[in-house]
């Protein structure tokens, strides 16, 4: 794994002592003399890691750190802060201007190298997640930039693998000041199997179990797909830096030496929290945005946008496997009339139970789309062209049997409403055809069934079908029809 680093420290002698140890590892350093000089390199050179001494002439690496984390450019890089101070003061003064971790000088080698390869392959995680968001932004829903510093740190759900009780005590009594609620267990063996029944923001995992190895635990936490994405953060001893660096390489995000400074503890944990909570936040709205991007609000079928890929998805597969394929266009007699007799708000209540009835009357693989408006398009796939013209007239008769009921209790109103189907079978060998060819042939066949007095159906290359009566009964659906012809 390689990244780019930015060091940022005034005394050129300790800026040459990093950029050598890390380049001798194949990292890409960038090198600063000053906060100001950082920030703007930050900003124009994207780099994974910001390794920013604390203490320099003018701004200072805390005020650095902070400018760092509340510019949306650079908020997302982890930064290490590189400090001489060994106060815990200074510490938790550095993590709540938003650092990401210490170093002490002189940098420790193993340290050095454990905290950047753990906190680039983390940053690496929060960037595909970025990614996404931004792609599912594309499809134009515009979600509010946002920053790790302002996820709440609170009420935070915390599970402790500890077996010495002075110890545990020591977490439950810290992070009561964050109202968090602290699970303490005895052994990895109970902490796992809560882990899979909870959902917990944050794990801590002793290095120093008597009868258990801490760094296994780390590595199966790490593997199981229930506790994947919660952070880590193991406890050692000074003595446990190997083991340390070997649990961050595994998977840990974060490490504390004994004894534990309550601040620090404290101010670890929330790091850990609004990471997990920013994580999971762009995941969600990920999620959304993208069900959102392809659904229509109104009916919650497929819109437009969806319809299209997936068409042509289904036309490469049916030349491929060899299976006919049918595709409606389903329009709504005088819909119009429908919005000009009682209101648009009565017409949107119309096209939601008509995406309901339709729906209802398909197979689940049959796929339902909105195109627009009163337009629907229907794909159904694996077909032969008896099965589709019954489809077709089923679901015309069955949509339009029972009158829409629109009104509400205390104003019931029911309305008539047909459809006029226009429709086409790509039937087998005839491979090469385009979505926007389909999609122009069953728009036709719609205007010679509207041409032809409207609520009917009419089938490319066979005109006007569906003239007989079909028994039994139209509130069959179609997916009985279909089992009944096979
Ligand atoms: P035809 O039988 O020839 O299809 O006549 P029509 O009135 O159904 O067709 P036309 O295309 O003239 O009008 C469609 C109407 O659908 C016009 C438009 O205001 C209405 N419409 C389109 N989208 C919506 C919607 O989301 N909600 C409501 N309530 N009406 C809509
Ligand atoms: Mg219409
Ligand atoms: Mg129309």
């Amino acid at each position: 794994m390689t990244a780019r680093v930015l060091i940022v420290d005034d005394i050129l002698p300790n800026v040459k002592l990093l950029e050598a140890k890390l380049s001798g590892e194949y990292f890409e350093v960038i090198t600063a003399l000053s906060g100001a000089e950082g920030i703007q390199k930050a900003e124009t050179q994207s780099p994974d890691i910001v390794l920013l001494d604390v203490m320099m002439p003018g701004m200072d690496g805390f005020e650095t750190c902070q400018l760092l984390k509340s510019n949306p450019l650079t908020a997302h890089i982890p930064i290490v802060m590189v400090t001489a101070l060994t106060d815990a003061t200074d510490r938790v003064r550095g993590l709540e201007a938003g650092a990401d971790d210490f170093l002490s000088k002189p940098v420790n080698d193993i340290a050095l190298m454990a905290r950047v390869r753990s906190l680039v392959r983390l940053k690496m995680t929060v960037d595909e997640w970025r990614v996404r968001e931004n792609t599912a932004n594309q499809f134009g829903l515009v979600g509010k930039q946002s920053l790790i510093l302002n996820e709440p740190f609170e009420k935070a759900k915390v599970l402790v693998i500890e077996d010495k009780a002075f110890e545990s005590e020591k977490f439950v009594e810290t992070l009561k000041h964050d109202e968090d609620t602290v699970t303490p267990v005895r052994s990895g063996e109970q902490g796992i199997a809560l882990a899979q029944q909870n959902n917990f923001d944050l794990i801590t995992v002793s290095l120093n179990l008597a009868t258990e190895d801490g760094l296994r635990l780390c590595s199966h936490l790490r593997s199981n797909e229930r506790t994947r994405a919660i952070p880590i953060l193991v406890i050692g001893e000074e003595t446990d830096m190997k083991r340390i660096a070997i649990g961050l390489e595994i998977g840990a995000y974060d490490y504390i030496l004994r004894p534990i400074d309550r601040n620090e503890l404290l101010a670890r944990v929330r790091t850990q929290v609004r990471r997990k909570r920013y994580q999971d936040r762009l995941r969600a709205n990920y999620e959304v945005s993208l069900s959102l991007a392809l659904t229509d609000t109104l009916t919650g079928l497929y819109n437009r946008r969806y319809l299209m890929v997936h068409l042509e998805k289904l036309l490469k597969k049916n030349a491929e496997a060899k299976k006919a394929l049918c595709v409606l266009m389903v329009d709504l007699d005088h819909f119009k009339h429908i919005n000009d007799t009682y209101g648009h708000g009565v017409g949107d209540e119309a096209l939601k139970i008509f995406a309901e009835r339709v729906v209802q009357r398909l197979r689940s693989f049959d796929l339902v789309a909105r195109l627009g408006g009163e337009e629907f398009i229907v794909v159904l796939p694996d077909i032969n062209l008896d099965m589709a013209i019954q489809v077709a007239e089923r679901l015309r008769k069955g949509v339009c049997s029972e009158p829409f009921k629109v009104g509400t209790p205390s104003a019931p109103l029911d309305i008539n409403v047909s459809i006029s189907v226009g429709a086409m079978l790509i039937d087998i060998g005839q491979g090469d055809i385009t979505t926007e060819q389909v999609l122009k042939r069953v728009d036709e066949e719609v205007y010679k069934a509207k041409g032809a007095g409207r609520n009917c159906v009419y089938f490319a290359g066979l005109g006007q079908i569906g003239m007989t009566p079909i028994t039994p009964s139209d509130s069959e659906s179609i997916g009985d029809t279909i089992k009944k012809i096979i």
